[in-house]
């Protein structure tokens, strides 16, 4: 089964509020973006020169935390938690 079929069996609860917060300050000096990249799950998009964070679709796999090389974003597990049938 490919990535993007086992990612849509993912279940959860969104959050009302992002569990992710991203400096844009720090993003708009930031030319090569590499979170956008590392995301299996697309939460990160270009906006211009910033942004643009999908929170509801983050798998909380922590790839753009460690890919960040500003540490630009900051993280809380969400109140609903994810739950995975493959992982
Ligand atoms: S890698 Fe970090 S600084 Fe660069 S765009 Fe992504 S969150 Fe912003």
């Amino acid at each position: 089964m490919d990535l993007i079929k086992r990612l849509s069996l993912n279940k959860y609860r969104v959050d009302k509020e992002s569990h992710i917060r991203v400096n844009l300050d720090i993003c708009r000096t930031c030319s090569e973006k590499p979170c956008i990249k590392v995301c299996p799950a697309g939460t990160y998009e270009r906006s211009g020169d910033v942004i643009e964070v999908h929170y509801e679709r983050c798998l909380e796999c922590g790839a753009a935390l460690v890919a960040c090389p500003f540490s630009a974003i900051t993280f809380k597990f969400p109140e609903g938690g994810v739950s995975f049938r493959f992982g």
